[in-house]
């Protein structure tokens, strides 16, 4: 039998390369897998057959030899094309883009806004080239998305030099999940995108929100980082901008030394003492674990909080719409957090969001609530692949 059209979907980390593959157009994931700890003894390549599952050991391979592996166990597909994830493109990009050199170097341009991303974005990109030379390559942005912000929304009230100099500005992640779950969202609120406003908390590791209007983001939680917002797993989001000075007078702390606790050390982790992981602390602050409890009552108000703020760039409200792991099964976390929004006259429905809105349609809330909520599960990497084959779709016709 012919081997489906497919697209396949990498999204290369510092030290893990995840790939997915779907055929196109029907949107089927037909293998995906991760392999991690690369450049150590312990590296990995597992792959999920969705049938099978099967673990290859790859002592100290590279993301270069990963990738080989990986287009040994992609042996017998055809690509369509393959788009990557990247995180960061600046003001440059606003949509996706067919990858060749010039590109290359345009994405190289933006590295110093994502250190710790683009360049392993970049590894990615290098080595899937040279392994499909033939493929069209697509790059899709997690700051594209919102590239709609308009300049109240996205400036910082600092010189505004800064900005014209060196782009210092907010520039918002996790656009690839927005774009996706707005979809959803206008699908399960029978709209049009172009006529759906919604706020989205996507809430994973890192954790953000952003308020989307008329299909197109207005303002977003995260700014010229992914260190701005909400309370993450292991990030503090916002804190006063005088903190670092602070620290660095009066505990002796280098600059490098603060940022990494703010980043690693933070967040969920650093008020329980605990763990990043909310499934952890749910299950602690349930056995009476008051700083479990305690990381989770300030989660839930900031996120309240900040979701309020985000209110401010809507003329009107269709739903409220929770994603990413916690925000798609922690029905605590959801009533924790909508129960401060009590003044805006929203109420969930206790059955319905235990049930995570499955059976409604992903509806949580009240019949009596002036404001939907829906959970709706988001998938960056379909996100990626209807990218990757509308733009050689589009370039072909
Ligand atoms: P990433 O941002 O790395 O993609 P995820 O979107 O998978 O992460 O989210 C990971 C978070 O989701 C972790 O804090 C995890 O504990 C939380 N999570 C996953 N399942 C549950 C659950 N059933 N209840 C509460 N939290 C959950």
């Amino acid at each position: 039998m012919d081997a489906p059209d497919c697209v396949i979907v990498i999204n290369c980390g510092s030290s893990s390369l995840k790939f997915a593959v779907f055929s196109m157009p029907a949107e089927q994931c037909l293998m995906k897998g991760i392999a991690e700890r690369l450049s150590t003894d312990d590296a990995t390549l597992k792959i999920d057959h969705l049938t099978e599952k099967s673990t290859l050991v790859i002592p100290g391979a590279d993301h270069h030899q990963a990738m080989v592996a990986v287009a040994a166990a992609l042996e017998g597909l055809r690509p369509l094309s393959i788009g990557h994830r990247v995180v960061h493109g600046g003001e440059a990009f606003s949509q996706a883009l067919r990858i060749d050199e010039v590109s290359i170097a345009a994405i190289e341009s933006c590295s110093h806004l994502a250190p710790l991303h683009n360049p392993a974005n970049l590894i990615g990109i290098r080595a899937a080239r040279l392994l499909f030379p033939a493929v069209p390559h697509i790059a899709v942005f997690d700051t594209a998305f919102h590239q709609s912000l308009t300049s109240e929304a996205f400036l910082y009230a600092i010189p505004y030099w800064l900005y014209e100099e060196k782009k210092i500005r907010r520039y918002g992640f996790h656009g690839t999940s927005f774009r996706y779950v707005a979809s959803e969202s206008a699908r399960l609120l029978d709209k049009s995108l172009l006529d759906t406003n919604v706020i989205i908390m996507h809430l994973g590791n890192g954790c953000s929100a952003c308020a989307i209007r008329n299909g197109k983001s207005v303002d977003t939680t995260m700014g010229l980082t992914p260190s701005e917002g909400l309370v993450m797993g292991t990030r503090s989001g916002d804190v006063d901008p005088a903190l670092h000075q602070f620290l660095q007078d009066h505990s002796g702390m280098r600059l490098a030394e603060i940022t990494h606790l703010l980043n690693t050390q933070s967040g969920l982790l650093g008020i329980s003492g605990l763990s990043n992981d909310m499934r952890t602390l749910e299950q602690a602050a349930a056995q009476g674990h008051a700083r479990a409890q305690l990381a989770i009552q300030i989660f839930c108000y900031r996120l309240a909080k900040s979701i309020c703020g985000l209110m401010a760039s809507l003329d009107r409200l269709d739903a409220f719409i929770f994603t990413g792991g916690i925000g798609e099964n922690s029905s605590q976390i959801r009533q924790l957090t909508m129960h401060h929004l009590q003044i805006h006259g929203v109420i969930l429905d206790a059955e319905r969001n235990l049930l995570h809105g499955r059976d409604h349609h992903g509806a949580i809330h009240d019949d009596q609530s002036r404001f939907a909520c829906l959970v709706v599960p988001t998938n960056e990497e379909l996100m990626i692949a209807r990218d990757a084959y509308q733009a050689i779709h589009f370039s072909n016709s």
